[in-house]
Order: C-alpha cells, then sequence, then structure tokens
C-alpha cells in the first residue's frame, strides 16, 4: 500500500432510474429501480446518511465517514415516479440538478436518445420539502466552456434564480452540463451566489479540496453491488487501497 492514501467523502453520479427496457437510452444514464434499492440497502444496512450540500456549507468541520451524497442530474420525471419513493422507504436524501428552462431533455433527443421529460414543477417543490437538495444545472443544458460571458450570467446565474423561486430557497450547489469546466466558468459560478459546483471525473481526488471542482463518482447500469461498495468506500480513488480494501471481505 504504497499509495499515500486519504479519505474522501463519496458524491455519487447519477441521471434516470428506470423499470422497463424500452425507455433506456444508448448513453447508459440510468439505473435498474432493482439495483438502485439494493444499493440503498446497501448503504442503509452499513450505516451510511446521505447529506447534502446545505448540510456541508452548515458544518463545514462535520465528520464525512459513513456519509455519501447522492446526486442525480437534468431532473427527469423518473426521479419522482421511481427515485422518490425509495428516498422515503429508506430515509435518504439527494441532491437533483434541475435545467431550469427546457422542459425535456433535447440535448439527448439530438444524440438518439429517448425523449423524457422533467418533473414538473410540483413534483419539484414536493420532493424539495421533504428534504431534497435542488441545485443548479443551467437553464438550457449548454457546454459552459464554449459560452460568452453573457451566456455563462444567464446560464449560471440565472438558472439559480430560476430554482430559488420554484423552491423559495438559497440555492447553493450546482452541476456543470457534459462536466465542461474552465477557469472563468468555475470564476462564473462562484459570482453567481453559488458555494458548491460538482463535475463529472475531473477535479481533486479529495472532497474540500476545491469546492468549484467537485469530482463525483457515476453509478452505470453496469456498476455491480461489489463496485458500488468500493464507490462508496471513501477510497475509490486509490486503486491499490481498494483491491485490499476487498481482499478478506470477498469470502463474507
Ligand atoms: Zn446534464
Amino acid at each position: 500500500m504504497k499509495e499515500n492514501h486519504k479519505y474522501s467523502l463519496p458524491v455519487l453520479l447519477y441521471h434516470r432510474i428506470v423499470n422497463e427496457q424500452s425507455v433506456r437510452g444508448k448513453h447508459k444514464i440510468y439505473v435498474w429501480e432493482k439495483d438502485f434499492e439494493k444499493q440503498l440497502l446497501y448503504l442503509k444496512n452499513n450505516g451510511y446518511e446521505a447529506i447534502t450540500f446545505y448540510d456541508v456549507e452548515r458544518n463545514p468541520t462535520m465528520d464525512l465517514r459513513n456519509k455519501v451524497i447522492i446526486t442525480f442530474d437534468d431532473g427527469y420525471e423518473d426521479n419522482y415516479r421511481l427515485l422518490f419513493p425509495l428516498l422515503k422507504k429508506y430515509n435518504f436524501r439527494a441532491v437533483i440538478y434541475l435545467v431550469t428552462q427546457i422542459g425535456y431533455n433535447a440535448w439527448g433527443v439530438k444524440e438518439g436518445e429517448p425523449r423524457v421529460d422533467m418533473m414538473t414543477d410540483v413534483q419539484k417543490r414536493e420532493m424539495c420539502v421533504y428534504g431534497v437538495e435542488m441545485g443548479g444545472h443551467t437553464q438550457t443544458h449548454v457546454d459552459l466552456s464554449r459560452c460568452t460571458d453573457a451566456e455563462l450570467v444567464k446560464e449560471i446565474g440565472d438558472c439559480r434564480a430560476d430554482v430559488e423561486r420554484l423552491v423559495n430557497k438559497k440555492v447553493i450547489s450546482f452541476a456543470y452540463p457534459f462536466g465542461g469546466i474552465s477557469e472563468k466558468v468555475k470564476r462564473a459560478t462562484k459570482e453567481a451566489g453559488y458555494k458548491f459546483a460538482v463535475s463529472t471525473n475531473t477535479g481533486p481526488k479529495e472532497f474540500g479540496a476545491d469546492n468549484f471542482q467537485i469530482r463525483r463518482i457515476e453509478v452505470t447500469p453496469k456498476t455491480s453491488l461489489r463496485s458500488f461498495k468500493s464507490k462508496v468506500s471513501g477510497y475509490y480513488f486509490y486503486p491499490s487501497f481498494i483491491k485490499s480494501f476487498f481482499t478478506g471481505k470477498q469470502t463474507k
């Protein structure tokens, strides 16, 4: 174990939960409902707590062990229909990043994904009241690294105002679509008033090292439960540690 490993709060990345073949889509941005339930059950049985960025903001020095942040991008209707009942069943919270000015996945349809509607405002509010954190994910799901300054203000800042109006609450976190990031984009996000911003698979390994490029760990339909365990271990970015993490646990 030569690598210098350090525990880091796992921030998981999901998009959709599905329960029928026909709606899956080719980009594999879904997880089967039954697999997702197994993942929540694993977290529950192992004493995990699913926190939100509001918790981190309120208590920046909190002990992050046995905690996880579960994030969903875009705001698909299945988040209300399939995710929400499971969150309530296992008493977990999540963070959902909303596209505020398009009612369906227009950007995905362009690339051959099935059309999926976003949640209604009423559904988003109900989830927010339950304790799901709603964050920004731009107004029209653009690659921010290609935007002008004026577009950045609209896509990042006006998006924040949209979500705040919707949930009547201060919005503090943001997700960059397509992981499109530059120093300029990060600065614009900070200036728009957010306190945290999540990327896809870029940024430092350690949670808290850069609050405007927080690395996430994607969960896909191919993620086995064994792989999920390593993803929430807090040491996922240290492959040699993960190897030893599993040795001795496999026979259980
Ligand atoms: Zn997205």
